[in-house]
């Protein structure tokens, strides 16, 4: 197994540091943190899909206006998935899983560019994400990136409910469930608050358990840190949040297991630009790539905006 990280946004929001907490200036960075996996016998596994090929053509109307005003992504056809892993060496067919912390648009929009992949997401979100509730479920589940919704895997997460690695644990972890049609070297982890069905991936690789939390934290201080987001994260944080009280029980659970000694497990979120760079570094070492951007952009580009 091989790990690549991918960056498949960056979002760009005004507010400096008082949104991603370290960058001077008015342009704050912040990453689509997403994993390509190559595996011995699942062929390529993505996790999380980023902005897709035609978010960048066309986002108006695929994706939200306001959260696209407020979130300034760089729609770069050069850094969506599928541009992505052709630059690799690899052909759109060679995804044959795609696994979803949950179905927001800034995660979900490269679904459409692997029409062959098996889509796997926890029950909860694929029915929230279809019904769509209320002005924020209207804003962030966006139909139009997801493609043919007869591939989608559903797997129950709620509690209480019965399911393959239902009665499991996870590092203190509870409640984790198996992925039907993947190795058990890929786990749900579910996480919910952010979205009602939100679930951390955690994958078993070269250098031993990672979990992608998604958006269950959106900076590292929540999670590794004193546990203030900065403040204009925050806002936007709380105001995607479905339910805030969940929320914030997944983070508790999570800096619970982390403050464990034997917690043998990598934990990361999607938007956090240093946690993308440490576990790019991470991975680098046992052979996974570390893939920031397109190779032929210079990082002074990207800074630049
Ligand atoms: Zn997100």
């Amino acid at each position: 197994m091989k790990i690549h990280h991918l960056d498949l946004g960056p979002l760009r929001p005004l507010g400096g540091r008082l949104m991603d907490g370290i960058t001077p200036g008015a342009v704050a960075r912040l990453t689509c943190h997403c994993l390509l996996i190559e595996t011995d016998h699942h062929g390529l596994v993505l996790v999380d899909t980023g902005f897709g090929l035609r978010d960048t053509m066309r986002p108006v109307p695929r994706l939200p206006a306001w959260n696209l005003a407020l979130l300034r992504p760089r729609l770069d056809p050069e850094r969506t998935a599928i541009r992505r892993l052709k630059r690799l060496g690899f052909a759109p067919n060679d995804v044959q899983h795609i696994v979803m912390t949950h179905l927001d648009f800034d995660h979900a929009g490269g679904l459409v560019d692997f029409p062959h992949a098996v889509v796997h997401l926890t029950a909860p979100e694929a029915e929230a994400a279809t019904e769509r509730r209320g002005i924020i479920g209207r804003a962030r589940w966006r139909p139009a990136q997801w493609g043919d919704t007869s591939r989608w895997h559903t797997v129950e997460t709620r509690l209480g409910s019965r399911g393959r690695g239902s009665g499991e644990t996870l590092f203190g972890l509870r409640n984790v469930r198996e992925i039907a049609g993947l190795p058990e070297e890929f786990l749900f982890v579910p996480l919910p608050g952010h979205t009602p069905g939100h679930a951390g991936v955690a994958v078993k690789g070269p250098r031993g358990w990672l979990l992608h939390a998604g958006d269950t934290y959106f900076n590292r201080a929540e999670a590794h840190g004193d546990g203030a987001a900065p403040p204009l994260l925050a806002a936007y944080e709380r105001m995607m949040a479905a339910d805030v009280a969940a929320q914030h029980d997944s983070l508790a659970r999570l800096r619970q297991m982390l403050a464990a000694p034997d917690a043998d497990i990598a934990v990361f979120c999607t938007h956090d630009a240093v946690e993308f760079v440490a576990m790019a570094a991470w991975s680098e070492g046992d052979g996974g790539a570390v893939a920031a951007g397109p190779v032929s952009q210079p990082a002074s580009q990207e800074t630049a905006g």
